[in-house]
């Protein structure tokens, strides 16, 4: 093997971190969760090993998302888990690597910097961002560089990002901190609330991927739920409708549909007419919702599309754009 610098893609989601390396593809997806030691503050863990920990580790040792919310929680636990993969995605040796990362759009000054001097103290020998939306259209392969309007929903674990893009550019853009996160959460409360059932978020999350569904269909599924009796505190087992699920979902659905109509709203005329023809691309775990593409098609009267590896997206993306990393270089420098 020669002597070559390797370029590295780095997707810093509130949910999953996925490393995307030039020539190779992705080496590493793992759930952006570190797992620390309450007393020393060192890191144990991270990625799948740190999530397996999760409600079942000693005292001492506690599980945290650093990117919770769709901001960073957590500078110092943030930096370490990047270096945790960037350690195992195994790209730094001699020659250091560049890196790019793509990050939620909301992300202030301040933290946007910290990821940069993360990635920098994992070993790269430079750094840039992109944001997550544009990073998403591109790997959802929409013709972001046009002068024709494309919009891209994309539904993470902390946020929703909508934005419509032209010319390379974002033209009009919302993000909202209500994503997958949020469904699990109002899973949550809806069972507690109208079964009377307690249940952690891991286990709304399975709820959703199993039955979850935006849209009403003939077949209904059901699931069987795991919990514990709110008045007995006892484990209790209860069968689950997927209209039920729908129900729980339905607000935080409402509020992601409405920031798609919002974005529309603030897109000059001509490129809302494209968006129109081209349709709305959903990207991101939250597009896999059953029957979400049918829901925002009827409400907003756009046909919607699910990317081909919607959780793949961002990553695939930001790969793409390491090609144009000098310009992102000089235009990120401009804005010290
Ligand atoms: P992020 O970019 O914030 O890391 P991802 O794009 O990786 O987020 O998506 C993670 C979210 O997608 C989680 O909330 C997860 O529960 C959700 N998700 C993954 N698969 C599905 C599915 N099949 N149905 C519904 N939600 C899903
Ligand atoms: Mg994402």
């Amino acid at each position: 093997m020669g002597f070559f610098t390797k370029d590295v893609a780095i997707d810093l989601g509130t949910a999953n971190t996925i490393i995307y390396v030039k020539g190779k593809g992705i080496v590493v997806r793992e759930p952006s969760v570190v797992a620390i030691d309450r007393y020393t503050g060192k890191v144990v863990a991270a990625g799948s090993a740190a999530d397996e920990m999760i409600g079942r580790t000693p005292e001492n040792i506690i599980a945290v998302r650093p990117m919770k919310d769709g901001v960073i929680a957590d500078f110092d636990i943030t930096q370490a888990m990047i270096r945790q993969f960037i350690r195992l995605a195994n790209v730094v040796s001699v020659l250091k690597p560049r890196v790019l990362v793509s990050i939620p759009s909301g992300i202030t000054e301040v933290e946007r910097r910290a990821v940069e001097e993360a990635v920098i103290q994992a070993g790269a020998k430079e750094a840039a961002l992109i944001e997550e939306p544009m990073a998403a259209a591109i790997g959802a392969g929409l013709p972001v560089n046009k002068a024709a309007g494309s919009m891209v929903v994309d539904i993470g674990g902390g946020t929703t990002e909508v934005a419509v893009i032209s010319l390379g550019g974002i033209v009009s853009s919302r993000s909202i901190r209500i994503a997958g996160d949020a469904l699990d959460s109002s899973i949550v409360n809806y069972l507690k609330k109208n079964i009377g059932i307690n249940i952690g978020d891991k286990m709304a999350e399975e709820i959703k991927i199993a039955i979850g569904s935006a849209y009403e269909d003939n077949e209904e599924e059901v699931y069987d739920v795991r919990g514990r009796d709110v008045s007995t505190g006892l484990p209790r087992t209860v069968q689950i409708r997927e209209s039920q699920i729908r129900e729980a979902m339905s607000e935080n659905i409402a509020e992601m549909i409405e920031a798609v109509k919002m974005t529309l709203e603030h897109t000059p005329p001509e490129l809302a007419a494209d968006v129109m023809e081209r349709g709305i691309t959903l990207t991101g775990g939250g597009a896999l919702i059953k029957g979400l593409d049918k829901l925002i098609s009827e409400t907003v009267k756009i046909p919607a599309l699910v990317a081909e590896y919607p959780l793949d997206c961002v990553a695939i993306g930001t790969g793409k754009a390491l090609e144009d990393m000098k310009s992102l270089l000089a235009k990120s420098k401009k804005n010290y």
